[in-house]
């Protein structure tokens, strides 16, 4: 009969050993180090009996650190069951270290018997588990009473609480990100460094991609090794010292600024290096130094926001040359003018051969650019069949001379012309920014003397004649327009190429950590 069966089924009695055991299975724990004594014996028991791993060891401080272990490598707590008294004291020395390493792990002691009332700790289990993954991982406490582990209970009267979930994955706030961004980029001498937040976070692939993307030098700490391969063309380890002492903005990824890496103070870093610290712990951000921007969130997130972050960004002069140096022909003319233009092409774009580079020269002369280009292009056809004529011009220098794009276009003469255009003289606007100014009555009297007209297209002075025009704000429309412009040897081209209004740095790579003083 059903309701006989039901009474019977609902007699069935189970132990608080097995009870324990299985409320450690519904938490997916796989494996549990320990030593065993009373009263914890039957937990080891009835836990292998749900196929959970148990591994006897001789001390339970090292059982203590296995347990930490896993739970750094799997994210999810290991498990570490010890007797009361002396078996947790000795277990202490594991608790502390996987509290000061934040990995998760969930401690199991015996203790002496208490009343029913008490007992009632034990439903805080999956708290417990929640705890050490949520948040900054650690380790934490869960004591068995002695009485407990023996005590027979109603199956029925049991509720396993569901298994708790990995972490939510939390991300930082975007104006933040944008930030980071700026400041990274604006940054002569960056350094990443990669600590075991991120190995944890499992940040492997976005941090190797901001490494390549931002031609970021980066420093593993001990156990952020191979996030990114040690082998990495941009690991630094080999100078370490030198890559912290002479950094201008140093960015943080799950690492904290402890003895290991010298508290980021000097003399180890400079005064008034930039911190940028990502850590998941709130509590952790503005530790020892004043960081210049915080990013609270989890590494692996974090990483892919910046990764977005930087996709956004407008280019800047050391990323446009980048690009045109990886095309230029090595026996090309190259004909430059502007300020920044000129300044920084100067230390990026090669020359291989004598009387191939005209510039602004010894008078500083802005306008000479086209009048050069056109020069050029006539000797390079009659002596040097075959030789293109590459004038990179900033966006006033253009200005100067700009109406020859008609004599190039009426000669067809195959002229690959660049402007690198940042709105304006030395720097401009960028739209939001000029808008502002149009508010005022007389804009004579507050739009600053080095501004242009933001977002001029000036490619289109070369369509207007019959050349190809093309306006460029991303690297990879840069390297295609390139790329066609060196093609078509029939027909000059102009490429507009916006950049950040406010770029100025000169370029720098992370050369500066392996080369000598000297
Ligand atoms: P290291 O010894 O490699 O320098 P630390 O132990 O000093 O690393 O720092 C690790 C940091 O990583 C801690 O501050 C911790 O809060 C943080 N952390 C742990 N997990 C994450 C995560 N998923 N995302 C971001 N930070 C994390
Ligand atoms: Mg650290």
């Amino acid at each position: 009969m059903p309701d006989s069966n039901f009474a019977e089924r609902s007699e069935e009695q189970v132990s608080g050993a097995k009870v324990i055991a299985q409320a450690l299975k519904t938490q997916d724990v796989e494996y549990i180090f320990g030593i065993v004594g009373i009263p914890v014996t039957e937990i080891a028991i009835a836990a292998q009996q749900l196929g959970i791993k148990y591994i006897g060891m001789r001390n339970e401080q090292a059982a203590c650190y296995a347990a930490s272990a896993i739970g750094y490598l799997t994210g999810r707590p290991g498990v570490c069951l010890v007797v009361s008294g002396p078996g947790l004291i000795h277990a202490l020395g594991g608790m502390a270290n996987a509290n000061m390493n934040c990995w998760p792990l969930l401690m199991i002691g015996g203790s002496s018997e208490r009343n029913q009332e008490t007992m009632g700790a034990f439903q805080e289990f999956p708290q417990a588990v929640r705890t050490s993954i949520y948040g900054r991982p650690g380790a934490c406490y869960v004591d068995i009473p002695a009485d407990f582990v023996n005590l027979q209970v109603n199956v029925n009267s049991l509720k396993y609480t569901e298994c708790c979930m990995s972490p939510p994955i939390s991300m930082a706030e975007t104006s933040a990100v944008r930030m980071a961004a700026s400041v990274i980029r604006n940054a002569k001498q960056p350094l990443l460094i990669i600590g075991k937040g991120a190995a944890y976070a499992h940040a492997e692939e976005n941090i190797k991609k901001l490494v390549e993307q931002y031609k970021l030098p980066f420093l593993p700490t001990p156990m952020g090794k191979g996030v990114v391969p040690d082998n990495h063309p941009n690991c630094v380890g080999a100078a370490r010292s030198r890559a912290l002492q002479f950094a201008d903005v140093i960015v943080l990824f799950g690492a904290r600024l402890n003895w290991i890496l010298h508290f980021g103070l000097p003399p180890r870093y400079q005064p008034d290096v930039k911190f940028i610290q990502v850590d998941i712990c709130a509590e952790e951000l503005g530790n020892n130094v004043k960081p210049t921007v915080t990013l609270l969130g989890d590494v692996s997130a974090v990483s892919k926001q910046e990764l977005a972050s930087k996709k956004s960004l407008p280019m800047n002069y050391y990323t446009v040359f980048y690009h045109v140096q990886e095309q230029l022909p090595r026996d090309c003319f190259v004909v430059s003018e502007g300020a920044n233009t000129m300044d920084i092409g100067r230390t990026v774009l090669q020359n291989y051969l004598p009387r191939h580079r005209l510039d602004a020269g010894t008078f500083g002369t802005m306008g000479v650019g086209l009048g050069f280009a056109i020069a050029a292009a006539m000797v390079a056809k009659d002596r040097h069949p075959g030789q293109r004529v590459i004038c990179v011009e900033g966006d006033s220098a253009f200005g100067f001379s700009g109406m020859e794009v008609e004599t190039i276009c009426r000669y067809n003469l195959p002229i690959i012309l660049l402007v690198v255009n940042n709105n304006g003289i030395y720097q401009g606007f960028d739209m939001d920014a000029w808008k502002e100014t149009l508010k005022f009555q007389d804009p004579t009297a507050v739009v600053p003397p080095m501004c242009l007209l933001p977002n001029s297209h000036y490619e289109q002075i070369m369509t207007a004649f019959g050349g190809k025009g093309y306006f460029v704000e991303t690297p990879e429309e840069l390297q295609k327009s390139l790329r066609q412009s060196l093609a078509d040897t029939s027909k000059p081209s102009l490429i507009n190429i916006m950049i950040e209004p406010q770029a100025t740095r000169k370029a720098q790579d992370f050369h500066w950590l392996t080369r000598s003083n000297m």
